[in-house]
């Protein structure tokens, strides 16, 4: 990609950045514009652009550039754009330490190295779950892979995993894989998906799996790995309404390989040792209107805050955190939030956590089971409707995003709205 390594590491920065994938570039680039003078965006890779670099099928950029990328594509512009602008981008680098407005980096290239910066940015995107995470039995033979380190061997070095593979998990890293694999000559035995409905974007169902004649499995899980050396089978079971295996009905799959997609998790070491205050149903830091965390000038964005299904929203909420850091570090601090927003039926979470009536946001959602025809309804908690909008239909795959202006909460005074979506 770009040379981007800056020549001098300064002492001090308005706003150091961890984590060069699009929610920290994109940061880094709108605390530029928002006047901080001198930016530095960390990246632990030997390149900026995070997880993006290894996702080469298209699908990218619709919302944020008006045209479809692949993953590449995308992280390139985000990339370009921030260097233009002056943002320093050292990579080989990991943001180890936040203490008293000091960053500890370590660096391939400055070994230990200490900045102080005004404001920080958390935007470290996010880890995948694996077999241990969800507790697999069986065998411990080679074969079984998160579906991203997979995409990684096969995109970015070449290798196949496997001949014969299994899949446990329809979330989109998943179902793009299938077809990653299926283009490769690799015969993909099935996907297996232990909840009811498909876990991935409905486009993703189509392309990957429809157009492929990819066997999808619901209400289905994995129940055993098989194999001594390298898995010759694993064994799969329908599951009942409280999502317990039937064992009665297992049956065999004979594959070589078994890829884990089972959903990503905040990378949460550097928000728990600051100690901010995370979310239980996101299991990132709980954050304002404004992106910032419990901390006072701790900001963050992207995968690391919740988990996006589309990386064109990744860059609309990096561009709050990046004006809110930049604004913070040159003493523009905007009103307190003075609204809760609380997840009520059928809502798992709302990000962010708090509003103002002041200001225009955009909120993200997650719900909890699939409605066709539904209605988010925001209301107090003593029940009265302060705003309603129809949904032609809603799938936890899919975050739902709700414009929230200062005229539909002009008749609001309270401090907490709740936020569900109903049957109509
Ligand atoms: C395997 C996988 C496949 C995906 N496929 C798609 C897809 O096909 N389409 C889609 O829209 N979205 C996809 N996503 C989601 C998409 O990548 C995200 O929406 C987006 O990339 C998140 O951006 P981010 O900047 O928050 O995180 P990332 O892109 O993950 O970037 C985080 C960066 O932080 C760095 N980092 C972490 N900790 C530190 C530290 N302490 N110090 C320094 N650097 C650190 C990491 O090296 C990484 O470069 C995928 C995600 C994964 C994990």
């Amino acid at each position: 990609m770009i040379d981007a390594r800056p020549h001098v590491l300064h002492d001090r920065y308005d706003v150091v950045v961890a984590g060069g994938g699009p929610a920290g570039l994109g940061a880094a680039l709108a605390a530029r514009e928002a006047g901080a003078e001198r930016v530095l965006v960390v990246d632990r890779e030997p390149e900026a652009g995070g997880i993006l670099l290894q996702c080469i099928h298209a699908g990218f950029g619709l919302h944020h550039f008006g045209e479809e990328l692949t993953g590449p594509e995308y992280a390139h512009r985000v990339l370009h754009e921030a260097l233009d602008h002056g943002v320093d981008v050292l990579c080989d680098a990991y943001l180890m330490d936040l203490a008293d407005g000091r960053a500890k980096l370590l660096s391939g290239e400055h070994g230990v190295a200490f900045v102080e910066t005004g404001a920080t940015v958390l935007a470290m995107g996010a880890r995948e779950r694996t077999r241990s995470a969800i507790r697999i039995p069986g065998d411990r033979p080679a074969g079984v892979f998160t579906a991203g380190l997979a995409q990684r061997l096969v995109n970015l070095r070449g290798v196949l995993p496997g001949r014969r593979v299994a899949i446990l998990g329809s979330g989109d890293i998943g179902l793009v894989m299938a077809r990653r694999l299926a283009l490769e000559g690799v015969e993909v035995v099935g996907v297996f998906e232990l909840l009811a409905h498909a876990n991935g974007l409905a486009r993703n169902i189509v392309t990957c799996l429809h157009d492929f004649d990819i066997p999808l499995h619901l209400s289905t899980t994995v129940v055993g790995i098989h194999g001594r050396d390298r898995v010759d089978h694993v064994t799969v079971a329908p599951v009942d309404e409280h999502l317990q295996p039937v064992l009665e009905r297992q049956w065999e799959v004979p594959c070589d390989t078994l890829l884990i997609s089972v959903g990503l998790i905040p990378e949460n070491e550097i928000s728990r040792q600051l100690r901010l205050r995370l979310d239980p149903v996101t299991q990132g830091p709980v954050v304002t209107s404004a992106m910032e965390t419990s901390r006072d000038g701790v900001f963050a964005c992207g995968n690391v805050v919740h988990i996006h299904d589309l990386v064109d929203y990744v860059s609309a909420e990096a561009t709050v955190a990046g004006t809110s850091a930049g604004g913070y570090a040159i003493g523009h601090r905007p009103a307190a939030d003075n609204v809760c927003l609380q997840a009520a039926t059928n809502v798992a979470y709302c990000v962010p956590q708090t509003v103002s009536t002041h200001r225009e946001h955009t909120v993200y959602l997650r719900v909890r089971r699939p409605l066709e025809q539904s209605t988010l309804r925001l209301s107090t908690p003593d029940g009265r409707v302060v705003h309603e909008r129809k949904l032609r239909y809603v799938v936890p795959a899919e975050m739902v995003r709700l414009k929230l202006r200062p005229a539909l909460l002009a008749d609001f005074h309270g401090d907490a709205l709740q936020v569900e979506v109903v049957a109509r």
